[in-house]
């Protein structure tokens, strides 16, 4: 299946040399980036005027000017691309600029070194490309067959009864361990998979996996830990997935109860009554329902009350903003007495501040999960992780 390439991959190329340039655009050119080159400050103005880029290469050190002046220039013209430095000079200063560019705000990727490896360029160019149309249907298939998706897991802490909190639980997060550009995140490849009948595949894996760890953990650290899988939004019409889903657990022989179904508000907005069904029989099978992403869609009220779900997760775009926005403290306030007066518990996503783990403590939230805490790790990691993580208010 080809899905049309969105607009929005734009790439600039700031080079004083102009094979450097010529390379570089035939190389993006061909994954189907849109790009323009410029050989020096003069003509990059003149670029931007009508050109919005998602992505910039920078090479440091070009004849009369610094590199560090363009990065000032992308700052308060244009934020929102990403940035790439290029250098044959490696070391302190290629440091010090990429430092310089994350101080003033901009989205600093790290550097390539010149020579340019057509490889490095290539991962580069996949891993930040937007939306669909990189990555085909038959990639994907590929990568499935070879095993290449992986989970990562996300410790939760959860408040215990005396006021202290402990990692009880993880959620799976999916990786791709590509063979040429390294570990991917899911936004370069589920919104793809999502719309392919292989993601029931992808998610019974995750599950595989995740059962798989759980037993592990606990056979070797004797530690009894459950575990949340992401549901796609598009599974929530396969009325084999119930059934599915519980001959997975049972083959490890896991309690299902173990075993959380995270499903956003998008999904269950698609063909309610279907998802209600499905929703239903998941949860008489003992699984855990929660509703991600809580915030972001539209009619959650309704389903929250129609589904039976047993957690609501708060969307980090409300969380990150804790400590500064007071708008925020309002709607995560809410958030918390909705779910607790419906009878759920609440977790918050995206905790990466000690500040922010104080203020959702005396909140009264149920479940954190955020840098903070940890990102998510290897399965070999956590063990360790669970078992220091530590919190008791003062
Ligand atoms: P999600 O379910 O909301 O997962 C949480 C995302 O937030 C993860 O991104 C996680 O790495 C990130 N995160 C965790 N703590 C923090 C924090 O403190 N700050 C910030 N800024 N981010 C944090 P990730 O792993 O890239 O996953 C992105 C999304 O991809 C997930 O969002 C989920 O919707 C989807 N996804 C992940 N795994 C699967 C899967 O197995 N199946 C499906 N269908 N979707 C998945
Ligand atoms: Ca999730
Ligand atoms: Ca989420």
């Amino acid at each position: 299946m080809n899905m049309p390439v969105e607009a929005g991959n734009n790439l600039v190329v700031i080079d004083d040399e102009p094979l450097i340039c010529e390379f570089i655009a035939d190389v993006a050119g061909s994954y189907g980036f849109e790009v323009r080159t410029c050989c020096g400050l003069g003509a990059l103005a003149e670029v931007l005027d009508d050109f919005e880029p998602s992505l910039v290469l920078l090479d440091l050190n070009m004849p009369g000017h610094d590199g560090v002046e363009v990065l000032r220039f992308f700052a308060s013209e244009h934020h929102d691309s990403s940035v790439m430095l290029m250098s044959g000079e490696g070391g302190r200063v290629l440091e010090a600029a990429l430092r310089f560019g994350q101080e003033i705000g901009l989205n600093m990727l790290g550097f390539l070194e010149k020579p340019l490896e057509l490889e490095r360029l290539e991962s580069v160019l996949y891993r930040n490309w937007r939306g669909h149309g990189l990555i085909s249907e038959d990639e994907l298939r590929l990568a499935l067959d070879q095993g290449e998706f992986l989970a990562l897991f996300q410790p939760r802490a959860h408040r215990e009864a005396d006021g202290s909190w402990r990692v009880r639980d993880v959620e799976a997060l999916i990786r791709w361990q590509h063979p040429r550009f390294g570990l991917l995140t899911p936004d370069h490849f589920i919104p793809l998979a999502e719309e392919l009948p292989m993601i029931g595949e992808m998610t019974d894996r995750m599950l595989e996996q995740s059962v798989e760890q759980i037993q592990g953990w606990q056979r070797t650290h004797g530690m009894d830990l459950g575990v949340s899988i992401n549901l796609a939004r598009t599974q929530l019409n396969d009325s084999g997935l119930p059934d599915r889903l519980l001959a997975i657990a049972q083959r490890r022989d896991v309690d299902a109860n173990r075993i959380t179904l995270e499903v956003t508000e998008r999904g269950t907005m698609r063909d309610t009554a279907a998802a209600v069904e499905i929703l239903t029989r998941c949860r008489l099978k003992q699984f855990n329902l929660a509703m991600d992403d809580f915030g972001t869609g539209f009619s959650s009220l309704t389903h929250l009350a129609q589904l039976p779900f047993n957690e609501l997760k708060i969307d980090k775009s409300f969380v990150s903003g804790l400590e500064t926005r007071s708008s925020d403290r309002v709607i995560v306030r809410s958030c918390i007495a909705l779910a607790h007066s419906l009878g759920l518990a609440v977790c918050a996503e995206g905790v990466e501040s000690a500040a922010t783990f104080q203020l959702l403590d005396r909140m009264g939230c149920d479940t954190m999960q955020g840098y903070w805490i940890s990102p998510p790790v290897r399965a070999a990691e956590i063990p360790n992780l669970a078992g220091n993580f530590r919190y008791q208010r003062l």
